[in-house]
């Protein structure tokens, strides 16, 4: 086993981690940037490395300073989070390079899967069903128009390296067409400098339920029940729970083995999480494979007693999956709130500063995965993800209640966060009914749900500057003029990409 691990992130997947090596007798090892310094996970861990500047692209994104960092502190092994690195074929390479175990599947894997095309002719291949859409790059708006009359409109326009929702465009008719390819091949070069786009049928009030997969490196691979997604806002995951209200025994079987297959296909070692759109008639198509651990994990890990971040740690210590399909049993229900320093009166604008008081909810049920302490800052330079706040039950209308009682116990100053918007959601009675879709949110909320413009984006971020300005918390010198907003450039839960 693993002496010591450092862990390539910050914030609450970096606590996780840590926490897991602890479990494990293992020595952690953080990295931070400047802005860090006093970070909760650079507290936790057994040793911490700076790493750089603020901006992530000269810290938390940077492949050399944190292979440098794994070397100096002697670790054998690099865990990447999720976001930043995680998904980076490259950095993955990069660690076996240096002789370090990259914690997660191969690069070879994270390359296939992480283009979404190429991922999508490997699961069509596999027999996975997939959206209805197109299997090669679409160059202009003929060929567009062209496919567009042979699936029927609408369709979403998809960049093939994409993730966070960025580079996505749903169009109507034929009049759109022009503006959402060069609009979505703009943002996917300058999101993911690759500006190759394809087109997938738009599915109507879809549902989000994703598989996790766990495989070792001996050819074991299970499946650990699905997750359900499906409250999301510009197609960002806001609230997750498992099992979903949709899925039973069967289709649950069916999503597994599909799931499974994808995992095989790509030759996966490690945890990963294959992303499908359901309907009401409980068919299913392949969306994506995240190839690491997810925001939402800890679903899983509470209705099936599984650690995931220490299995992962197993896995990649070359040790055999301690546990069959068959041994796999979902009991209960969990759901998780994400927890973040945005104003939803203000079209979620994120709401950085200082948590001048901080007080978690506890009892029955409750846990709470956070990167913050009181008095600790959510910057501008990250994702304002404050906690992922989960509630466990017997069953689903227990998980709620305690969720509902976890959020109003909840003290946060310092920073407009979105728990009352979350409780909203909670007491609706669609929600309690758990007729759930993707389209909820834009459906009962007065909220915006297109894709962020650059215009909007530049106005959050002058916004957000400006009132730490006046609170004078932050130095601007060192802040550059970002082409995004740094929450953007960097990452953002659930949006997978250093992308989230
Ligand atoms: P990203 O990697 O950018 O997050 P995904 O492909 O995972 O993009 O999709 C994110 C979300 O976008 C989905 O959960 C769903 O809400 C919506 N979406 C994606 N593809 C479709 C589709 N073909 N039809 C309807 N909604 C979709």
């Amino acid at each position: 086993m693993f002496k010591k691990i450092l862990i390539a992130n910050r914030g609450e997947i970096a606590v996780r981690v840590i926490r897991a090596c602890r479990d494990l007798d293992i020595k952690s090892v953080a990295v931070f940037s400047e802005a860090d310094r006093g970070a909760l996970h650079v507290r936790l861990a057994d040793e911490a490395y700076a790493i750089g500047p603020a901006p992530s692209s000269e810290s938390y994104l940077v492949i050399d300073k944190i292979i440098k960092a794994a070397i100096d502190s002697g670790a054998e092994a690099v865990h990447p989070g999720y976001g930043f690195l995680a998904e980076n074929s490259n950095f993955a390479e990069a660690c076996r390079r240096a002789g370090l175990i990259f914690i997660g599947p191969t690069p070879s894997a994270i390359k296939l899967l992480g283009d979404k095309m190429t991922a999508r002719t490997a699961m069509i291949k596999a027999g996975v069903p997939v959206v209805p859409g197109t299997e090669k790059p679409v160059d202009d708006e003929k060929q567009a128009i062209a496919i567009a009359k042979e699936i029927g409109f609408p369709i979403l326009i998809k960049a093939a390296a994409g993730g966070g929702g960025k580079g996505m465009r749903v169009v109507n008719d034929d009049s759109e067409i022009k503006s959402a390819v060069r609009g979505a091949k703009s943002e996917a070069k300058s999101a993911f400098g690759d500006d190759r786009i394809y087109i997938e049928k738009y599915l109507a009030r879809p549902r989000h339920v994703e598989i996790q997969i766990i495989a070792d490196s001996h050819g074991n691979c299970v499946y650990l029940g699905e997750r359900e997604c499906s409250i999301q806002r510009r197609h960002q995951k806001v609230i997750e729970e498992a099992p979903s209200p949709l899925v039973d025994q069967d289709m649950r079987k069916k999503m597994g083995q599909a799931a499974v297959a994808a995992a095989r296909a790509a030759g996966y070692v490690n945890a990963g999480t294959v992303e499908f759109l359901a309907d009401d008639k409980k068919d299913f198509y392949f969306l994506e494979v995240n190839t690491r651990l997810q925001v939402e994990h800890p679903v899983t890990e509470m209705v099936t007693g599984i650690d995931l971040a220490v299995e992962q740690i197993l896995i990649a210590a070359g040790e055999k999956l301690s546990f069959s399909q068959d041994d796999i049993v979902i009991e209960g229900h969990a759901i998780e709130c994400r927890i973040y320093a945005e104003d939803p009166s203000s079209d979620f604008l994120p709401s950085t500063g200082l948590l001048r008081s901080y007080h978690e909810p506890a009892g029955p049920g409750i846990r709470v995965d956070s990167g913050v302490y009181e008095g600790a800052e959510i910057s501008v330079y990250y994702d304002p993800m404050i906690s992922k706040l989960l509630a466990y039950g017997k069953n689903r209308k227990q998980a709620v209640s305690r969720m509902l009682r976890a959020l109003d116990e909840y003290r946060i100053s310092g920073v407009t966060t979105n728990i009352d918007f979350h409780k909203t959601i909670l007491v609706h009675p669609e929600f309690a009914a758990g007729r759930l879709s993707t389209h909820f949110i834009k459906e009962y909320y007065q909220v915006k749900e297109d894709g962020i413009s650059a215009l909007e984006e530049a106005a959050a971020l002058t916004a957000v500057i400006a009132e730490h300005e006046a609170r004078n918390t932050l130095s601007l010198s060192s802040v550059k003029k970002p082409e995004a907003s740094p929450w953007k450039l960097s990452w953002r839960p659930g949006c997978e990409s250093g992308r989230e």
